[in-house]
């Protein structure tokens, strides 16, 4: 691998969010370089064929609506690089206890038929708060997608507000999951579809932040649906790959960013281990923070406070993930509606905040909350006709103190552990489905330390690039006064999701930092590089 000796930007790190950089970048005639760690690009968005030849599993993220809700990956067009998008027969299922399901399915009339079933006037309520989320839920995407502040789509979102109940609605987008709407539905099951999907973060559900998650998911669920590339997640970042190399730009994987130079308060350029990279105009960094500061930039190039800082700077659970390769869908005791491609396993509302309140207290869930992704269902070229690629994933503790279910100890590379807990992980599964054990043909067990080994960026295994508490958003994240995608060097840009609005698969930190970069290039002279670089 012999590197160029000079670019006017490197993007290192080829998640989304770099991908999404690097042809910001080269539409605006950068020469950029994107260097990758991994031997593929795609960061957590990849699927491979490592369970079973015939299956294709996504190795890590499955479903994209922020994706497609969003100008960001969406502008780029990607239908024209080869994605297709498919969708499951429903969006979205909650499985309870007692083998019922809240469902959302992308046609309103079915899903509020499915809420009215359960709870007479809760599909009237459905419609109305969808209702609402047209007039204004668009805005608000927009707003969450900019650098912070958001003045345009921020300013769109308060001329919109009066027309959905203005600072009531406000009042409601703060609340925490277990109040928000629950004057609206007279059902658990709009309760459970929202608190689960609100995990998907990390904020505790009694806690402000969680509500609007919860709520755009489950708008997002019911507006665009949760859709997922033909052919495996991978799909999507090949794409994205394919539009940067059309445009002129260069991507080296198994290319690791050992540092990142700096001179006089300037980024000059990357090494990849002996290889110099000088850059005329920027490096953006698609790494995690705690990467980025202290390890590619030390803190003795940086102001003292960014170390202090730092010190504070809190990771989301970590993730624990099996993969399936099925010989038949799963054999679902009750049978869903319609199936969904998203599945929630608790039991109910009251388990789900049992389980996250074992982890805030650095506990192993005895009763995991399982998030699932019936991969086949929602796209048939995963697998041969009537079998199923599916996966399953909880959280647990970054730091492990106890295990709330009996005696494991967190340490995931012992393999008779990772067993015991997959174990505990698929029991769930065989109570709601039973004979799912007998279905599988092939299981693998990715633990947080896999996960990290295959992404480096996964910290601990953890998904989002930071904790999506509210003391770490907005000019919070990474850490005070960094809300924008400039970093104290100048000509350095975070570009990942421990940047502003966060972790999912959107590309806003990897456009933010781009157009960050556009725009100071704009403002300042195009660097002269005159040293020829050591290779
Ligand atoms: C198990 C799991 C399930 C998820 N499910 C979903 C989902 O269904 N939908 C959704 O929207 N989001 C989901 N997410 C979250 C989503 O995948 C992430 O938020 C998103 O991938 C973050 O993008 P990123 O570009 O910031 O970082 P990443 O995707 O982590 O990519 C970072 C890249 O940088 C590379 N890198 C790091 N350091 C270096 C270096 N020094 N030199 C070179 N390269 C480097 C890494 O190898 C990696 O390829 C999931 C995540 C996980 C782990």
């Amino acid at each position: 691998m012999t590197l160029p000796r000079e670019v006017d930007a490197v993007v290192i790190g080829a998640g989304p969010n770099g991908l999404v950089a690097a042809n910001r970048l080269a539409d605006a005639g950068w020469d950029t370089l994107l260097l990758e760690a991994q031997p593929e690009v795609g960061g957590a968005v990849r699927s491979d064929r490592e369970v079973h030849p015939d299956f294709v599993t996504d190795t890590f993220s499955a479903f994209y609506p922020m994706a497609v809700a969003s100008q960001v990956i969406n502008g780029l067009q990607l239908e024209e690089h080869g994605l297709v998008w498919r969708h499951a027969p429903a969006v979205v299922g909650h499985s309870r206890g007692d083998g019922s399901w809240a469902i959302v399915h992308r046609d309103l009339d079915i899903t509020a038929k499915l809420l009215d079933e359960e709870h007479p006037g809760d599909g009237a309520a459905w419609r109305a708060l969808v209702d609402q989320w047209h007039k204004i839920g668009p805005s608000l995407i927009d707003a969450l997608v900019t650098p912070f502040p958001p003045l345009g789509p921020g300013l769109r979102a308060m001329i919109k507000l009066p027309r959905v109940g203005g600072l009531s609605f406000l009042r409601e987008l703060l609340s925490p999951a277990a109040n928000i709407l629950e004057q609206e539905f007279g059902g658990e099951a709009v309760r459970l579809l929202l608190a689960g999907n609100a995990l998907h973060a990390d904020i505790p559900l009694d806690a402000a932040g969680s509500g609007f998650l919860g709520l755009l998911l489950i708008m997002l669920a019911q507006n665009v649906g949760f859709p997922v590339p033909e052919g495996g997640a991978g799909k999507l970042s090949e794409a994205m790959r394919d539009r940067f190399v059309n445009h002129g730009g260069a991507v080296v994987c198994d290319a690791e960013v050992t540092k990142i130079n700096i001179s006089c308060g300037v980024a000059t350029g990357v090494a990849v281990h002996d290889q110099l990279v000088r850059v005329r105009r920027a490096v953006l960094a698609d790494v995690a923070a705690e990467h980025l500061y202290g390890r590619l930039v030390t803190f003795d190039e940086l102001p003292p406070r960014v170390r202090v800082m730092m010190a504070g700077f809190r990771r989301d659970p970590a993730t624990f993930k099996i993969d399936y390769a099925l010989n038949g869908p799963v054999p679902w005791r009750t049978q869903p509606p319609y199936a969904p491609g998203t599945v929630h396993i608790s039991d109910s509302y009251e388990e789900l905040v049992i389980a996250f309140a074992q982890l805030s207290a650095g506990s192993i869930p005895d009763r995991p909350f399982l998030l699932m992704g019936q991969m086949t269902t929602a796209d048939p070229t995963r697998s041969p006709d009537g079998t199923e690629s599916m996966w399953a994933y909880t959280h647990v503790p970054q730091r492990v103190l106890s295990d709330a279910g009996g005696t494991l100890t967190g340490s995931w590379d012992d393999a008779d552990e990772a067993e015991r807990f997959a174990d505990r992980m698929q029991d769930r599964i065989e109570q709601r489905a039973p004979g799912f054990s007998e279905r599988i043909i092939a299981r693998r067990i990715l633990t947080p330390l896999d996960l990290e080994r295959r992404d480096a960026s996964l910290v601990g295994g953890s998904l989002n690039g930071g904790t999506a508490a509210l003391d770490q958003q907005l000019i919070f994240r990474p850490i005070p006064g960094l809300g924008r995608a400039s970093t104290p060097i100048r000509g350095l840009y975070l570009a990942s999701a421990s940047a502003h609005p966060g972790g999912s698969v959107h590309g806003a930190c990897g456009m933010n930092a781009a157009r960050a970069a556009l725009t100071h290039a704009r403002l300042a002279p195009r660097r002269a590089v005159s040293k020829p670089a050591s290779t």
